[in-house]
């Protein structure tokens, strides 16, 4: 299987080779991405930020290609989405294909094939051996709106509860039940009522918790500030995305699910950022067998292309009457065309065990630092992080990892940050990336962190 991923020129299915190697051709940024930016800045609303000021042009594999011709590593796959790589020729094939049959009827007035076998594979993958049904939208934020609603309907209940650190999107709800403030609340309320907040499973900063203790913690917030029979739905990441890579201590989910299932609450996973082989299981509650009762997934799903879905117990699911769950786009068929792809080439191409891989590689390479400013790390698979702090202590070093992504940047190398704290960073390569890019992205990140 691994000679499958060494290093190779990637052919895109339109005959482009993308050499898979860190190249810089200009500074950066270069000249043209500049350009492109002083375009960007008049033209495009200030609230819409980049990571970095570089436009792209290609990408594929591990890389991405700028406008000026620079080859950057790929430690972000578009926040987690490329997860089959940017340019799958299984995905563009199909989406090609489906391109040219037609690109949208809207499924709720003819529906096409495409939807129902999305739904069946979603029902066939995701955890659980009993009945399913699906519902498909075009984001994230969107498809966890509907997980609740759907809650709502079922439980004829209002109340929601959420934790510590989690993110669940940018719309109105899903903002009241995202933590962090700036950027992403901040000024935007007021929020959408009955969202309440439980404190979470944290093992580098909750003093040694055991999975059991901190959801007996949780659940005595729950039972006494909300009440177990006002409580449609619990939604929580089973390691948070953009909090911080937070893998809850063993136990914390499962006795969550219980809970849930003893008072008739439905526990939502919000598997958005970690679904689709990410963490080196399908999904990341497959690695305690926790069954969810609803499992939100979205950006992994469709190789690129916008699709989510909601996908759940049938008798959860079909709790709401006809026309109630929909949407123009939902389920857009050359979304569900690429989906297909993206799930056919995770099987065929064996993505959930090469995420095993890669997280073993970034692990050993992260712990290999050893650097006293590395307080912790952690995840799983194609998801791990480094937690920053001042050496000896807890205290979050958010302008630590600031300068780190800038100077991996600089040196071609795309990371992330995230962390209620901003000290974070997180690596979400795509899982065709090659070990050579992997281990050349280590170094700069061991010089990035010297620097
Ligand atoms: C990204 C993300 C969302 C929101 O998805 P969008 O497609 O950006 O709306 C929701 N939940 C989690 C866990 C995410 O990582």
């Amino acid at each position: 299987m691994t000679g499958h991923f060494r290093n190779w020129d990637m052919t895109t299915s339109t005959g482009t080779k993308i050499r898979q190697q860190r190249r810089l051709e200009t500074a950066i940024p270069g000249p043209r991405s500049r350009e492109l930016m002083a375009r960007k800045g008049a033209a495009v609303a200030a609230g819409v930020g980049t990571t970095m000021p570089v436009f792209a042009a290609a990408a594929g594999g591990g890389i991405v290609v700028d406008v000026d011709g620079n080859h950057l590593i790929d430690l972000g796959s578009g926040i987690a989405v490329t997860t089959v790589g940017a340019s799958n020729p299984r995905v563009a094939r199909a989406v090609r294909e489906q391109v040219e049959a037609f690109t949208h009827t809207c499924f709720m007035v003819t529906p096409y094939e495409g939807y129902v076998a999305v739904a069946e594979a979603l029902g066939r993958l995701t955890p659980g051996d009993h009945e399913k049904r699906t519902a498909l939208f075009n984001s994230g934020a969107e498809a966890v709106e509907n997980a609740v609603k759907i809650a709502r309907a079922h439980t004829g209940r209002g109340a929601v509860a959420v934790f510590d650190h989690a993110y669940h999107g940018r719309t109105n709800l899903t903002m009241a039940m995202t933590a962090k403030s700036m950027p992403y609340k901040h000024g935007f309320g007021p929020f959408a009522p009955e969202v309440y907040r439980a404190p979470l499973s944290y093992p580098f900063r909750d003093g040694g918790l055991s999975g059991a203790e901190a959801a007996g913690r949780a659940l005595d917030v729950i039972e006494k500030q909300v009440g177990a029979a006002n409580l449609a739905a619990v939604v929580i990441e089973p390691i948070q995305g953009e909090g911080g890579f937070v893998e809850p201590a063993p136990g914390f989910l499962p006795a969550l699910a219980s809970w849930c299932r003893a008072n008739g609450v439905v526990f939502v996973a919000d598997e958005v950022q970690t679904g689709f082989a990410r963490t080196g299981d399908w999904f990341a509650c497959d690695h305690e067998g926790v069954v969810p009762d609803l499992i939100v997934t979205a950006k992994g799903i469709a190789g690129g292309l916008p699709l989510s879905a909601v996908t759940g117990r049938a008798e959860i699911m079909d709790a709401v009457h006809a026309g109630g769950l929909g949407g123009t786009y939902g389920g857009n068929p050359l979304a569900c065309a690429a989906a297909l792809a993206a799930i056919e080439t995770i099987e065929q191409d064996g993505l959930v065990a090469r995420a095993r891989e890669i997280g073993s590689l970034l692990e050993s390479r992260l712990r290999g630092l050893d650097d006293p400013r590395i307080g912790d790390v952690r995840g799983r698979g194609g998801m791990i992080a480094v937690e920053l702090v001042r050496p000896d202590t807890l205290d979050p070093d958010a302008a630590l990892a600031k300068a780190v992504a800038a100077a991996a940047h600089e040196r071609g190398v795309i990371v992330l940050t995230c962390g209620t704290h901003g000290n974070v960073l997180r690596f979400l390569p795509p899982l065709t990336i090659s070990d050579d890019l992997l281990h050349d992205a280590m170094d700069v990140l061991g010089e990035a962190l010297r620097a």
